[in-house]
């Protein structure tokens, strides 16, 4: 009997943290990978490790708040493995800690086009090409999609748009057998979480 052909997953953001550590657990469970970032160097180091395990990866760069650099990339996924069964849409940025009314409009453009935006991108051309086959969402969302977070206004109201993006495409898409979810992390250390520009500290603003 043919074996069935091994899943695809695309990971957004795959080249640190949380992104990176869950390429590596697709790939344990022999899902071939496309791995992208806007970091050309992490993300082919993480797709050099995937396939460092005997597995197989391409990287792809990709810029999540343009939308042509998306469509690139499931079309690339699209061209090299000829499915896609799984997105998780993880790429992020922290953002400047500042209180709302210090926040800037290009700061807070900025979160909103990579956190809230890059997930849209990244949604629209998967759901295309998910459409016939079906297939599973993931967005990364954070604890700070459901609750504020003090000097965070730009990322929190851009991870609860993750959580409402999710809800509404969930409902849209069911039909065409295509699970769309969101996870909530807590804290986790990554570079996100240590670098001096981090939303994370946010003891600093308030000590
Ligand atoms: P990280 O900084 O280690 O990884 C984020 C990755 O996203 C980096 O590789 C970065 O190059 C990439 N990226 C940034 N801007 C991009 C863009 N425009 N296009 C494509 N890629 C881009 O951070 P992490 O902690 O692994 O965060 C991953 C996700 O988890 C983010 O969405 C973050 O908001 C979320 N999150 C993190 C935590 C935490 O405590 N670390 C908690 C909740 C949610």
């Amino acid at each position: 009997m043919k074996a069935p052909a091994r899943k695809v997953a695309i990971v957004t953001g795959g080249g640190s943290g949380i992104g990176r550590a869950t390429a590596l657990l697709l790939a344990e469970e022999s899902i071939r990978l496309v791995v992208s970032d806007i970091a050309q160097e992490g993300g082919e180091e993480t797709a050099h490790l995937i396939r460092a395990l005997g597995r197989e990866a391409i990287f792809v760069r990709t810029d999540v708040t343009s939308d042509a650099d998306c469509a690139a990339l499931v079309a690339s996924t699209l061209a090299h493995y000829g499915r896609i069964d799984i997105a998780f849409n993880n790429a992020g940025i922290p953002g400047y800690p500042a209180f709302t009314t210090e926040y800037g409009l290009t700061n807070w453009q900025r979160v909103i086009d990579v956190n809230l935006t890059g997930v849209f991108n990244c949604m629209t051309h998967e759901l295309a090409a998910m459409k016939q086959a079906g297939g599973s969402i993931v967005n990364t969302a954070s604890i700070m999609g459901t609750r504020g977070s003090p000097g965070g206004s730009a990322y929190c109201a851009a991870k609860h748009g993750v959580i409402g993006l999710t809800k509404a495409a969930a409902l849209e898409y069911g039909r065409n057998g295509i699970r769309i979810n969101a996870v909530c992390p807590g804290y986790v250390e990554t570079p996100m979480t240590v670098g001096e520009d981090s939303i994370f500290p946010t003891r600093k603003l308030q000590a």
